[in-house]
């Protein structure tokens, strides 16, 4: 028996193909897109604007969707963490983030992450995967499908959740392009973040690329013997080179920068690091969003006081930088990326 045809996130050309196969005009493809972006729907016996013959023939050849929600944690402030299987060794965790300017869902790109940075949970047992449009796309899916009871849906995408965005570049611009489409999720490109760590020569092509997205760019520290220990990624592109890439990205995008800084207590929270952060960002158009640490079990790294904090906004304002104190959302569910994963496959 030949496997189904998974439908969801299927670009519009296959899709178009495979009604096309089963004998059914081009309009049946912009129906299925209707049922399942627009109303959420999976089961073909729904689309009650289907014949039943292909109601029939789509359960016998296609499914909508190859994953499943195995676990979930909601936090008292409305955050809710979704874990996906996707087979057994895939699982991925996307967040549901509910900001003043609307609902945001904080996405995976791969399972697992190369990156190795010291302070993360995603990053501790290697990587296994890469996930492919679909399975970035099906996150999204899911998170309107828990969103629905309310009537709400996911407005804004941040992919900051498990994996190097950059590393699955072409899933990942894949992806970005077919949630902004107006026939799917239509979320604008404006309201999309790209995270990286640091992949220079991926920001450079991301630069090319013609998409109004925000680029984040994970600093978390303002000199290389500081970075060098917690992202391992800093030994191949320093901060020199990344600067440099960002600067040109912000010159032919004309877009600003996010940058982003855990502080981790003892480590990179004192005013001097403020300082020398200050100095590196010097003249480029950009915002810090600075946050205090969620600390992981089995990591030695601890959450910064509530008064070094303050210290810290305090010098980044001093020297003119736009700084914003990022919102600890849902702190009482495994909040840290891959945290969830890690507890579901025992590894915690
Ligand atoms: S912080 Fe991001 S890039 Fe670094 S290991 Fe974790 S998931 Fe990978």
């Amino acid at each position: 028996m030949t496997a189904k045809r998974n439908l969801l996130g299927l670009a519009w050309p296959a899709l178009t193909d495979f009604f096309s196969e089963l004998g059914q005009p081009e309009y049946r493809a912009k129906q299925l897109m209707e049922w399942i972006y627009q109303h959420g729907v999976s089961d073909f016996n729904r689309m009650s604007n289907f014949p039943k013959e292909l109601r029939q023939k789509l359960e016998e050849t296609a499914v909508v969707g190859a994953g499943e929600v195995i676990a979930r944690q909601v936090a008292s402030d409305g955050t809710i963490k979704l874990a996906i299987a996707f087979a057994e060794q895939r699982i991925v965790e996307c967040v549901i983030l509910r900001y003043h300017h609307g609902i945001t869902l904080c996405l995976s790109s791969q399972v697992g992450c190369k990156m190795g940075c010291a302070f993360c949970a995603s990053g501790m047992h290697g990587f296994v995967d890469n996930l492919t449009t679909a399975e970035i796309i099906e996150q999204i899916w899911w998170a309107n499908q828990e969103l629905a009871v309310q009537k709400q849906r996911v407005g804004h995408l941040v992919y900051m959740g498990m994996g190097e965005p950059l590393d699955n570049y072409l899933q990942v611009v894949n992806s970005i392009r077919f949630a902004n489409n107006s026939s799917t999720f239509n979320i604008g490109m404006r309201n999309i973040t790209l995270s990286t760590s640091g992949l220079v020569p991926r920001i450079r092509q991301l630069a090319e690329e013609d998409l109004s997205l925000t680029l984040s760019v994970s600093l978390h520290a303002p000199v290389d013997y500081l970075r060098d220990q917690i992202m391992p990624i800093n030994k191949r592109y320093p901060l020199a080179e990344l600067i440099s890439a960002v600067r040109e990205y912000v010159r032919s995008t004309r877009r600003r920068v996010t940058f982003e800084y855990i502080l981790l207590a003892g480590f990179n929270d004192q005013p001097i690091h403020a300082d020398k952060l200050a100095s590196l960002l010097a003249g480029i158009l950009a915002n810090v969003n600075v946050i205090p640490y969620n600390e992981v079990p089995g990591l030695p790294w601890q959450a910064p006081t509530d008064k070094q904090v303050r210290l810290f906004m305090r010098a980044l304002e001093q020297r003119g930088i736009t700084a914003t104190l990022r919102r600890e959302l849902g702190p009482e569910i495994d909040a840290a990326c891959g945290q969830l994963r890690r507890r579901l496959q025992g590894e915690e």
